[in-house]
């Protein structure tokens, strides 16, 4: 089968075109034999041969064959039914390959109707035919055709309509529709050639003066055009908005907005508004209108993008995968929405960049951080002096598409204030019931987001308003144990540093020690964010010691790191040496990743009073409370001890504040050893929450803390026993380097301690 391929004449089924044969010859490289079986496809763009790509084309077209190879260089095609063109592929030597299946019209239209049309239009015909020289030749001519599709063709070759415009005729499956589309070109068209030889005689009828003046409309933006064409230089700022409006592409509540403020716009002249319209103009008519198509995406190759940009994250690269491989089957965005919980810099935001790379989508980044006011998200109306649009909507705009993967960084950080809640504008953008309509304030029409992949990162779930929350799907991100941290260092920061100061792999090693001791002595932290502005400082440091030096390679190793590295060592949070009684390790989760604290008591002369000292929330007061009252009970006779001494309970590092219930265990265990003058060594550490009869509840962020523990040399931990499944989530290389004993009873880790009563 061959193709044709044919740019800006109109087109229907069962109806004779006729065609250049040079135009033939020109696309094809061949001449036109009779009864040759072709398609006719429906070319967007200017007809040029060696451009043809696969987009190039409408998905309609239509079969037809060669009836007749005239002498008079022309060739007669005979259209027959329409195809849907599936699959286009253009390859070098410019052959076409087409995949197609036909394409059924719904045939509702009354034949009576059809004849009664089909009479109005000839009767048209013939009178307009009358004003020319060979009007009465036409005549008979007319009289022969058969359907209002022929008498349409014919007139094509005059009609100023559009390539589009033509397309939307043969993309009409409604055989009824189809004719209205064509009686209304054909209208049209008569009623611009009669403007244009300035007809007197206007019909009366009255749907000729809507012709008219859709007609004149037409003709006044042809003109237009062709005036902006000679010179463009002269354009005007309004005109070239004009213009930028006409091809956005914007839905039609979106365009009579658009009318409504330009016509202000040229009313206001230079008045004071006109800046602030203009750039509204401007704005609206640069979103990106046009919908997107969606793309095949191979899950090996999603895969493929995932790992190569980043190391580790299996689960959290399995449930991306699930989610593209939902995206695929349904042809369209699933409804969950992704969130990524976990310390700053453990890859959320970079993950992100990384789906939209393997979903062969855009990026874009649109931080909440801060935002308190409902107009930081859906924008300020246009009424308020420096309105803006909100921050979805800016993102929208900077991405330049439709349907990017958005990433929604900090959710947690939303905060309510008097002028409405963020959170809950941010819930209507998320709602996929909702967001095809999403109105901005400030563009003050609908917007759909239907198409836009949203991915929320936050550092905690805990100051995320619950009805956000029930609409996503929480992904945890652990924090990187120390060896996984050497390798992301080695395959992607250091050579990305290297890269940035332009140095190459040969003038700079650095040794694995070295990245190892900048990982245990340099940063403490889940993600590598600290560890990555080391290795850029380091790049730098080498980088002028280069040029400075002369020396054509250096190694960075443990022993002169001090020397490239401007920052001290942080002091180590090692377990100490020795034990003393009324001190416990206890783990603590913070939004930052886990770290270990100690629980220090002390006993004073006194009335039996209580201090809490080191910034505690109030919940963390409670569970000293219970532990207090607990302790008394499981030791009775040491009970008068604590009402003839003040107890003074503290948690060092007092700028950092901490609250939660999980250090119940610990606080228990402090008081207890205490009293019994029994120490406790502090490479032993534990967190769970304690009742008040002595049970230990299950507690969070259970990776987070044991991989501080190992990170600070901790041997052994109590768990709440509630909480062995979390094991699963640890790795491995944490879990055997620890003894993990869970329990269900403080009375245990009390007897394991060896402070019983
Ligand atoms: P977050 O959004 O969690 O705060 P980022 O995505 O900003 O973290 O990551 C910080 C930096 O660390 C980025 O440069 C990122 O490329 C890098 N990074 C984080 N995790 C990984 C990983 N698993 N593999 C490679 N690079 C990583």
């Amino acid at each position: 089968m061959n193709v044709f391929p044919i740019y800006n004449i109109l087109v229907v089924p069962d109806a004779n075109i006729y065609i250049k044969t040079d135009t033939y010859e020109k696309v094809t490289g061949r001449s036109a034999v009779a009864d040759d079986k072709l398609v006719i496809v429906v070319a967007k763009e200017d007809l040029k041969r060696e451009e043809f790509a696969s987009d190039s084309f409408y998905p309609i077209g239509l079969r037809a064959t060669i009836a007749e190879v005239n002498s008079n260089g022309f060739i007669m095609l005979r259209t027959s039914n329409r195809v849907n063109i599936d699959d286009v592929a253009v390859y070098r030597d410019h052959t076409i390959d087409l995949t197609i299946s036909r394409r059924n019209d719904i045939n509702d239209l009354d034949p009576e109707e059809a004849r009664r049309k089909l009479y109005s239009v000839k009767t048209a015909m013939m009178k307009f035919s009358e004003s020319f020289q060979w009007g009465q030749a036409a005549r008979g001519f007319i009289a022969q055709w058969n359907s209002i599709g022929e008498a349409a063709v014919v007139m094509s070759p005059w009609m100023l309509s559009s390539n589009s415009e033509r397309y939307a005729v043969l993309a009409e499956d409604s055989v009824a529709k189809r004719t209205e589309l064509l009686e209304k070109l054909i209208y049209e068209n008569l009623e611009m050639n009669k403007v244009n030889r300035e007809a007197e005689h206007a019909q009366e009828e009255d749907h000729q003066k809507i012709y008219r003046e859709s007609a004149i409309r037409k003709q006044m933006e042809y003109l237009q055009r062709e005036l902006d064409e000679m010179n463009p230089e002269n354009v005007t700022d309004i005109r070239k908005l004009e213009i930028k409006i006409e091809e956005s592409g914007m839905n039609e509540t979106a365009r009579k907005e658009a009318d409504k403020v330009l016509s202000r716009l040229k009313h206001e002249g230079q008045g004071a508004e006109s800046a602030l319209l203009y750039d509204y103009l401007d704005f609206l008519a640069g979103l990106p209108w046009k919908k997107e198509k969606p793309k095949d995406i191979s899950l090996d190759e999603a895969a493929k993008v995932l790992d190569e940009e980043h190391y580790g994250l299996k689960k959290v690269k399995e449930r991306i995968i699930q989610q593209i491989a939902v995206m695929s089957l349904k042809r369209q965005q699933s409804g969950s929405i992704l969130l990524f919980v976990g310390a700053p810099g453990t890859g959320k935001t970079s993950i992100g960049q990384s789906i939209a790379k393997a979903l062969q989508r855009e990026y874009v980044r649109v931080s909440l951080g801060g935002a308190r006011d409902e107009a930081d998200i859906r924008g300020h109306r246009r009424t308020y002096i420096g309105a803006m649009p909100g921050r979805i909507m800016d993102g929208i705009s900077k991405c330049g598409v439709s349907n990017p993967v958005m990433v929604l960084d900090e959710v947690d950080k939303l905060y309510g204030s008097y002028n409405g809640d963020p959170a809950s504008a941010l819930l209507e953008v998320l709602d996929p019931e909702q967001n095809s309509t999403f109105t901005d304030h400030y563009l003050n029409v609908p917007y759909d987001l239907s198409n836009v992949l949203f991915i929320c990162t936050a550092n905690s779930l805990d100051s995320i308003p619950e009805p956000l929350l029930n609409r996503m799907e929480v992904i945890q991100f652990q924090g990187y144990t120390p060896i996984e941290k050497l390798q992301i260092a080695k395959r992607h920061l250091l050579p990305k540093a290297m890269r940035s100061v332009g140095l190459k792999d040969e003038q700079l090693s650095v040794t694995d020690e070295a990245i190892e001791t900048i990982i245990t002595d340099y940063t403490r932290e889940g993600g590598v964010r600290g560890l990555k502005k080391r290795l850029e400082t380091l790049c730098r440091t080498e980088a002028v010691e280069l040029v400075r030096g002369g020396s054509s390679s250096l190694t960075v190793t443990p022993e002169n790191l001090r020397d490239v590295l401007e920052d001290h060592p942080i002091p180590h949070r090692h377990v100490p040496e020795n034990a003393r009684p009324g001190v416990i390790t206890g783990l603590a989760w913070t939004p930052v990743g886990g770290e270990i604290l100690y629980i220090e008591t002390l006993l004073t002369k006194g009335t039996g009073k209580l201090t809490i000292t080191g910034r505690l929330g109030d919940v963390m007061k409670e569970s000293a409370q219970i532990a207090v009252s607990l302790v008394k009970s499981v030791y009775p006779d040491k009970a008068e001890l604590l009402e003839k001494n003040d107890l003074h309970i503290h948690v060092p590092d007092g700028a950092t504040p901490k609250d939660g219930p999980s250090a119940g265990i610990a606080l228990t265990s402090a008081i207890a050893s205490l009293l019994n003058g029994t120490p406790v060594s502090p490479a032993v550490a534990m967190t769970g929450e304690v009742s008040l009869r002595g049970g230990v509840n299950p507690i969070g962020g259970l990776p987070e803390k044991l991989m501080a523990a190992q990170r600070a040399g901790v041997k052994k931990v109590f768990i709440p026993s509630d909480n062995i499944e979390d094991l699963r989530d640890v790795a491995e290389e944490v879990r055997s380097s620890l003894e993990i004993i869970p329990v269900k009873e403080v009375s245990e880790v009390l007897n394991a301690l060896e402070l019983k009563p």
